[in-house]
C-alpha cells in the first residue's frame, strides 16, 4: 500500500478513537446530570409553592380586614340595640345582626382553611428541602466518583492526541490539507476500506476501472461517488 496512505489511515484510526471517547464522557456524566435536573425542579417548586403561599397570605389578610369590619359593625348593632323603640326597628336590628354573625363565621371558617393549607405548604417545603439536602449529598459523591474516570479518560483522550499528531507531522503537506478537507464534511468517515466493491462510506458499487486503480494502490484514489479516501483492507 500506498506509504502515505498507510500513514493516513493510522491518523484516520486514532480520530475515530479520540472522538469515540466523547460519548463515554458524557455516559459518566449522566447520572449526575440527572441529580443535577432532579434538584432543579425540587426547587423551581418550592418557589412555586412559596408564590402560593404570598397568594394566601393576601386572602388572609383581606380576610381579617373583612373579620374587623364586621366587629364592629355587630358593635355599632349592639350600641343600637340600646335605642331601639319600636318593635320594627329591633326586628330589623336582628336580621342586621344575624347576617353579621353568619358572615364572621364564614369568615373565621376560611381563616381556619387558609391556616390549614399553608401548613400543608409549608411541611410540603420541608419535605422538598430534606429530598434537596439529600441529593446534594448524592451529587457530591457522584461528583468524587466521576471526577477521576472523566480525567483518566481526557488523559488517554491527549495520549492518543499526542500520537496522532506525531504522525500527522510526517503526513505529505497536500494530503494533509486534502483529508482535512474531507473530513469537514465526512467526519471519521473521511478514509474508508472498500467492501464488496463498494464504497465502505456512500455505500455504492465502484467500477472495475477505478477498483483496479485501487488495488494497484500506488496513488491516493478518492470514491468518483462521494469522494471519500478509498483503501483495500489488507
Ligand atoms: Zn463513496
Amino acid at each position: 500500500m500506498n506509504k502515505h496512505l498507510e500513514q493516513l489511515i493510522k491518523v484516520v484510526t486514532l480520530d475515530r478513537e479520540i472522538d469515540g471517547m466523547e460519548p463515554l464522557i458524557l455516559q459518566k456524566r449522566s447520572k449526575l446530570d440527572k441529580m443535577l435536573k432532579s434538584k432543579e425542579s425540587k426547587e423551581l417548586l418550592i418557589e412555586q409553592i412559596n408564590e402560593e403561599k404570598n397568594d394566601l397570605q393576601l386572602r388572609y389578610n383581606q380576610i381579617n380586614q373583612s373579620i374587623e369590619d364586621i366587629s364592629i359593625r355587630l358593635e355599632h348593632i349592639a350600641a343600637k340595640n340600646q335605642e331601639v323603640k319600636s318593635e320594627r326597628e329591633l326586628r330589623a336590628l336582628g336580621i342586621e345582626e344575624e347576617l353579621a354573625k353568619e358572615q364572621l363565621n364564614k369568615a373565621n371558617a376560611d381563616i381556619a382553611t387558609i391556616e390549614e393549607t399553608k401548613a400543608q405548604k409549608d411541611s410540603q417545603i420541608q419535605n422538598l428541602k430534606d429530598e434537596i439536602t439529600a441529593i446534594q449529598s448524592e451529587i457530591k459523591t457522584e461528583e468524587e466518583a466521576i471526577t477521576g474516570e472523566i480525567a483518566a479518560i481526557k488523559a488517554e483522550q491527549e495520549k492518543l492526541f499526542a500520537k496522532k499528531q506525531e504522525i500527522y507531522a510526517t503526513l505529505e503537506q497536500k494530503l494533509a490539507v486534502f483529508y482535512e478537507k474531507i473530513r469537514k464534511w465526512a467526519k471519521n468517515t473521511s478514509v474508508v476500506p472498500v467492501k464488496k466493491q463498494a464504497c465502505g462510506g456512500c455505500f455504492i458499487r465502484i467500477n472495475d476501472r477505478v477498483f483496479g486503480e485501487i488495488k494497484q494502490s500506488n496513488d491516493i484514489i478518492t470514491c468518483p461517488h462521494c469522494g471519500r479516501i478509498l483503501y483495500i483492507e489488507s
